[in-house]
């Protein structure tokens, strides 16, 4: 027999920092919750980057209903103003957090969920669905069912492909093992790989001038230590983005410091390149290849940003838009080809809701190969969706969202040798970008920030915008 839905529990996939935040709001709540993490532990994404510094500060980092749980717990919130690595987020924030007794017994880990779907009902069948309980299988084969599911898997586990035209390039898959995963650990454990060899880091987001910047780093102290940074754009201005313009500073100085080591002459620069195919040379190395253009590696980082998974979820009902991969909702106020930025008006339950009533995906899935989530974006998505599944509907759609604004966000897309584009039009950022305290800020015409936009990440490659009759970008 099957339990009536109202009866189960809500079921959270992954135990990451929104999915953690979904839990804390659920607790908070005293909603029925399991948290299914396919790690060993808590933020097992982040545990593969510990040792990045985030360039938002702990204020920008903390869940309201987990400070909450914390607080009880007794414990000491790190400086607002320091900026974490993802090491400093686990220990400092997110394992307290999986021990406080409100969470502590509702985590299970090694738990990797394959597929959801609805007890008894394929995506076709519908009357008597939305009653239906979800079915959840994970990689044991273990089944559990519950009477909603919020989706807080993230994205790391899927990058994007090296292959310019979005499917693997020729040869990438027997190329795996000389191919690295975003943002290795290059000064610490997995230094040997990159010492005194040659590295092509393709992507130009904020994986790969971190990367970059270690890599630099690393051929400061190791001799023969090469770097080759290869990117689809060929404007090197938008490359390095705005510096001082940026409202989270450490972002900012990230593009000037990649600027001045490429400068340097320690970073080949190739730009314009789209691999089309990856084959080995007779010395073992591997070749990147796009037309006549070729790169040889040691190594290549794959820093071409993440795509999230919905295989797991293709037998529920997604309105998932056909460019990005959020809902039909989200998309436009998250666009990367539209929105340079960050900043995104606040959005919450509405904006997340699919056709299949219960399931939500929310932190860095929701956006889907948007680059441009922040924490705290996936914080109030995660309040917002908790509180409709409690039925208080009003705190669902009071939705609030103050983030630091980018420069370029707030400014038009000029650089030098370009004409300014006005900010008000529908290349300059969207009128609700700048929601939450900084409504009322005009726009700062000279400022730049880090693009966000479909280059991958947080600094990014963009053409420069084509201007159609109407003025608008194409
Ligand atoms: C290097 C880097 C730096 C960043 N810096 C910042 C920053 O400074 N400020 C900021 O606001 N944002 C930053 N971000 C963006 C974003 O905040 C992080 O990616 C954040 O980790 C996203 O949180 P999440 O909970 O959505 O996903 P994740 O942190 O990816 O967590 C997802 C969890 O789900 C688990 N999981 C995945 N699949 C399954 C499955 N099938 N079954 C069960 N469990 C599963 C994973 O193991 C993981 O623990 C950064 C991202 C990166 C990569």
């Amino acid at each position: 027999m099957i339990v009536p839905s109202k009866d189960l529990p809500v079921v959270v996939i992954g135990a990451g920092p929104v999915g953690l935040a979904a839990a804390a709001h659920l607790a908070d709540r005293g909603v029925d919750f399991v948290v299914l993490e396919s790690g060993p532990s808590a933020a097992a994404a982040i545990e593969e980057w510990r040792h990045v510094r985030l360039f938002s500060p702990w204020r920008y980092g903390v869940d309201s209903a987990a400070r909450r749980l914390l607080d009880e717990a007794g414990w000491t919130e790190p400086d607002p103003d320091m900026l974490p690595t993802g090491g400093d987020l686990i220990d400092q924030y997110l394992a307290p957090l999986v021990k406080t007794p409100q969470l502590a017994d509702r985590i299970q880990y090694g738990a990797e969920v394959v597929a959801v779907t609805r007890a008894g009902f394929d995506r076709i069948r519908t009357a008597g669905r939305d009653d239906a309980p979800f079915l959840i299988r994970l990689a044991d084969g273990e089944e559990l069912t519950a009477s909603a599911v919020v989706d807080a898997a993230g994205t790391w586990r899927k990058p994007n492909v090296l292959g310019g035209s979005g499917i693997p390039a020729r040869g990438e898959t027997d190329a795996a093992d000389a191919v690295a995963h975003a943002l290795p650990d290059v000064l610490g454990r997995d230094r040997a790989r990159f010492a005194g060899r040659r590295t092509a880091v393709v992507g130009a987001g904020h994986s790969a001038s971190t990367t970059l910047l270690d890599l630099g780093e690393l051929a400061e102290q190791e001799p023969g230590t090469e770097i080759v940074w290869v990117v689809r754009g060929s404007s090197q201005e938008r490359t390095y983005g705005g510096g001082e313009a940026d409202e989270l500073p450490a972002r900012g100085a990230l593009g000037e410091r990649v600027k001045k080591l490429v400068q340097s002459g320690r970073v080949e620069l190739v730009g314009g390149f789209r691999t089309e195919g990856i084959t080995r040379t007779a010395d073992g190395r591997v070749q990147l290849v796009a037309g006549e253009q070729a790169v040889v590696a040691d190594t290549v980082v794959n820093s071409t940003g993440f795509r999230p998974d919905h295989g797991v979820v293709a037998e529920l009902r997604l309105d998932l838009d056909p460019i990005l991969g959020s809902t039909r909702a989200l998309a436009p106020l998250i666009d990367p080809n539209k929105h340079s930025c960050g900043t995104v008006p606040p959005h919450g339950v509405d904006e997340l809701a699919h056709p299949e009533q219960g399931y939500y995906a929310i932190g860095a899935k929701s956006y889907g190969r948007a680059p441009t989530f922040l924490l705290a974006t996936g914080y109030e998505q995660a309040r917002s969706v908790v509180a409709a599944l409690a039925g208080d509907w009003e705190a669902a759609r009071d939705v609030q969202l103050d983030l630091p604004e980018t420069g370029v966000c707030s400014s038009s897309l000029a650089f030098p040798g370009e004409e300014a584009t006005a900010s008000s039009g529908c290349c300059g950022p969207a009128p609700q970008a700048t929601a939450g305290n900084s409504a009322a800020e005009p726009a700062r015409a000279t400022s730049r920030g880090l693009a966000t936009g479909i280059g991958g990440g947080l600094l990014t490659v963009l053409d420069p915008p084509k201007v159609t009759q109407s003025g608008c970008c194409s």
